[in-house]
């Protein structure tokens, strides 16, 4: 009999099993694929690899959690820094976004007809927000379930509720008009696009304080492993394997069934294993499959995810010649939504021995399409006319695209639903932050749990996740 079993080694789940196994509970992951990571993990085809989905981590600084969190297991996890990590290019607009909130306003400021006294004052609030909020996220103890030294660390935002609550709720744009910086058009691309990547929506509908702390990811010490993003969820595989935990690849669970003990049979690659709890790193509607049967709850946090999206890729092969940024932003037009490859975000890995470099390139996919919105071919087709117009010092020498449906193969994401729960502003966004099971025993994690969307993200989520159960066993 297992403590826990936890389905899928993605970023949630890992989390999860780490910090089990690290509190002593005996725990078995299981992964249907041959490699850990899910959406941040990095295949091989054809003997060339690529990031699957996620390419930029942050907050990834030798002192922010996750590292500290690896280091104490023994596990190093080399980094590329670079600075600027990302450039942007969008109509009328061609900058590079260096590594720091202070370097980046004053680049904007700098901009032909920049309102320069409401991009600072925009930068003032969001800088208060952002630095608020990003400790939170950076240590899983602040969260719940809460301990008595989080009552502590979370007296100063007891003390700066003047500063949120005036912004629960609200939609990012309000701050934006209210500074003055809605009607400067290189900001507001930008800001659309930075939404759309990290709360998942555009700023005129993003909660703001989601939105205004994610502005900061560039800005926290974001990197890129050496040898790709999945060296990460290898990297928490080694430190839960040390830690004691089980592991098993190639084994996807088919099964779920609670038992008249209120203890877990999980059917397994033909065997049943029992545990006592289970933690399932999958979309809501995948472990209602599993389970053969929906609950209230499922079905209400199935609904949530069915607002979101999809992805298009191209995992692509190039030779570059431009400046040295190794992610990308492109938008194509500034009147259409930046969705459908009208907003691609390409990251490009080191050149190999040939001069070549891995390129990866993504694009949010409506998944609720009207029949008469473009067909997958078609986006891809755009996503690649973009890459060809605003990165002409990108020679492309051949690649493969992929689509939601890749991603429900791969991933076993029915629908191939990726990027967790739209931010839509509402005070609705701050219920659920609370670990709780979703019947006895059993529980979610991952990146349609709170706090959501990122790998980082996903892996404290699943540290709450395991620490609630650790004060069951
Ligand atoms: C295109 C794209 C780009 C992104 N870019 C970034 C980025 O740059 N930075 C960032 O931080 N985030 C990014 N993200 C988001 C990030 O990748 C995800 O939020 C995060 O990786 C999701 O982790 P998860 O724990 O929810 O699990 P998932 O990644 O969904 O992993 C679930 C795992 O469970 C396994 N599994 C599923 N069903 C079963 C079963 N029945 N039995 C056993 N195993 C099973 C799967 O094989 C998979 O390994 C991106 C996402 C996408 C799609």
């Amino acid at each position: 009999m297992w403590d826990t079993v936890v389905i899928g080694s993605g970023a949630g789940g890992l989390g999860c099993a780490l910090h089990l196994a690290e509190g002593g509970a005996k725990v078995l992951l299981v992964e249907a694929l041959t490699y850990p990571g899910g959406c941040a993990g990095t295949f091989s085809h054809k003997g060339i690899s690529h990031d699957a989905g996620a390419t930029l981590l942050s907050p990834m600084g030798p002192d922010n959690w996750l590292p500290r969190w690896l280091r104490a297991h023994g596990v190093e996890l080399p980094l590329h820094r670079p600075d600027p990590a990302v450039a942007f290019r969008a109509p009328g607009v061609d900058v590079q976004v260096p590594g720091s909130r202070q370097a980046w306003v004053e680049r904007l400021c700098g901009l032909p007809g920049a309102p320069v006294d409401a991009i600072r004052r925009f930068f003032a609030v969001q800088g208060k927000v952002a630095d608020l909020l990003w400790p939170v996220l950076d240590d899983p103890d602040l969260l719940p379930p809460l301990s008595g030294r989080a009552l502590g660390g979370n007296l100063p935002r007891v003390f700066a509720a003047p500063t949120l609550l005036p912004l629960l709720g609200r939609p990012l744009l309000s701050v934006m008009e209210r500074t003055g910086v809605a009607g400067f058009p290189p900001l507001r691309m930008w800001l659309d696009a930075m939404c759309q990547i990290s709360v998942q929506t555009s700023a005129a509908e993003a909660e703001a304080p989601f939105a205004l702390a994610s502005l900061d990811y560039y800005f926290r010490s974001p990197g890129h492993p050496v040898g790709g993003v999945g060296a990460l969820p290898l990297a928490m595989v080694r430190a839960f394997e040390g830690a004691g935990g089980a592991l098993r690849y190639a084994s996807r669970v088919r099964g779920l069934t609670r038992q008249d003990d209120g203890t877990w049979a999980v059917d397994v690659r033909g065997r049943t294993e029992h545990a006592r709890t289970v933690v399932a790193n999958l979309l809501p509607n995948a472990l209602a499959d599993l389970l053969g049967r929906s609950t209230p709850r499922l079905e209400k946090l199935s609904g949530d995810v069915h607002t979101g999206w999809g992805a298009a890729m191209w995992y692509l092969q190039g030779r570059w010649e431009g400046p040295d940024v190794p992610h990308w932003q492109l938008i194509e037009r500034a009147d259409a939504p930046l969705h459908s490859g009208n907003h691609v975000f390409v990251s490009m890995g080191p050149p190999e021995a040939n001069g070549l470099r891995t390129v990866t390139a993504s694009s949010h996919v409506p998944m609720q399409t009207p029949p008469d919105g473009p067909s997958i071919e078609a986006i891809q087709g755009r996503m690649k006319a973009l890459l060809r117009d605003r990165l002409p010092e990108l020679a492309l020498a051949g690649g493969y695209s992929a689509s939601p449906r890749t991603f429900a193969r791969f991933t076993r994401r029915p629908g191939g639903f990726v990027g967790g729960v739209p931010r839509w502003h509402g005070l609705h966004n701050y219920r659920g932050m609370w670990p709780r099971p979703i019947e006895r025993g059993l529980y979610l994690t991952g990146d349609t749990m709170f706090p959501g969307q990122s790998v980082t993200a996903a892996a404290l989520g699943g540290h709450r996740v395991a620490e609630t159960i650790l004060r069951t066993l």
